[in-house]
């Protein structure tokens, strides 16, 4: 902001030979806390209230006369600032200097307003609220950005973010991160049965649930319609295999009633792969391809796909393998 935009316009101001008391009078109609004195529009010199108090009070003692000319008792060459000068210059100017009252000129040095430094404070706060707005929905619209607005979880585009940050993490430390889909199992015939919005319900309990059950540096998405994805950064398949098992059961603990499931509850089938590269999309659809083992295997269950060998190549004879679950 620049002081053009805060300034007040001086619709008075005073020739050096006008008297102290035409000033204080006119000071005193207008509501004007300064005066500034002029010759030909440019600012020769300013006199304050407070400045004419004090002469009022000393008049006696230094000999003064109502009657005597202004430019006899103003302060000669005020500093005064471009009316380009940005608010925060100006502020500080004000304070370094201890000024309230700050003539302003344009290029030519013509006087063109005045600022007080009350009106630089008041519109340096505004300027700081509307920062702060700002900030605020900056912040919000890139929650929103980020955040599935049914479950709450992170959703696909953070899922990327974070995948990519993951592999990079893996890669540099040769060490291998984990992946996992958990996939709803009969959900259709969930909705189906008990309706859509319980279905919505559902997948926010699900959902919670999912969150509650995450150690420390494990992440959960929203992968997709009925689907979560299972970040495991710094873990090996082994390692995966077992978070993933918690996960499953921590589910079927819950015993959300589903009638249409041959199980009677809603339960969850999942795919795990590992990974030690970038190339995160992969590990992804060898999660796909364990998710769908475990679909075939009866649902309610884990399954993995052998990460790649040292070689490089990956091993096909037996490129999933099942993970069964006991069934209560
Ligand atoms: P499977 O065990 O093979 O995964 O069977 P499924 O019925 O869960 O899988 P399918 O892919 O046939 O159907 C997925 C269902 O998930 C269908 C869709 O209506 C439901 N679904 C997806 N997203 C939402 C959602 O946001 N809310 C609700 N209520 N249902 C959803
Ligand atoms: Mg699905
Ligand atoms: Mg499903």
């Amino acid at each position: 902001m620049k002081l053009k935009e805060i300034m007040s316009t001086i619709e008075t101001f005073y020739k050096p030979d006008d008297t102290l008391i035409d000033v204080a009078k006119s000071l005193a109609e207008k509501h004007h806390s300064c005066g500034l004195i002029c010759e030909y529009d440019k600012p020769m010199g300013i006199i304050t209230e407070r400045d004419i108090v004090r002469l009022l009070s000393n008049l006696a003692s230094a000999h003064l006369e109502f009657d005597v000319p202004i430019k006899d008792v103003m302060t000669h060459q005020p500093i005064c600032l471009d009316a380009e000068t940005e608010l925060v210059d100006a502020l500080d100017l004000a304070k370094n200097h201890n000024l309230r009252h700050l003539p302003v000129v344009d290029s030519t040095q013509r006087l063109v307003g005045v600022v007080t430094s009350t009106d630089l404070v008041k519109a340096y706060l505004i300027t700081l609220d509307k920062n702060i707005m700002l900030e605020n929905q900056n912040r919000k619209l890139h929650i929103l950005s980020i955040e599935d607005p049914l479950t709450g979880l992170p959703n696909r585009r953070a899922m990327s973010m974070d995948l990519r940050h993951a592999a990079a993490v893996a890669r540099r430390r040769a060490e291998s991160y984990s992946i996992a889909i958990i996939d709803l199992d009969y959900f259709k015939k969930y909705n189906d049965h008990y309706g859509h919005r319980a279905g919505d319900e559902a997948l926010v309990e699900i959902a919670k649930t999912l969150r509650n059950n995450l150690r420390e540096s494990e992440k959960i998405f929203r992968y997709g319609g009925e689907e979560f994805l299972f970040l495991m950064p710094a873990t090996s398949i082994e390692a995966a295999l077992i978070a993933a098992q918690r996960i499953r059961q921590a589910i079927a603990d819950c015993e959300f009633p589903h009638i249409e499931s041959p199980l009677g509850l809603l339960t969850v089938s999942i795919g795990v792969a590992s990974g030690t590269s970038d190339n995160w999309e992969f590990v992804i659809e060898q999660a796909d391809t364990a998710l769908y083992d475990a679909k075939e295997n009866g649902r309610n269950t884990v399954c993995f796909t052998e990460p790649i060998t040292e070689s490089g190549f990956w091993d096909f004879s037996r490129s999933s393998q099942s993970y069964r679950p006991s069934l209560n």
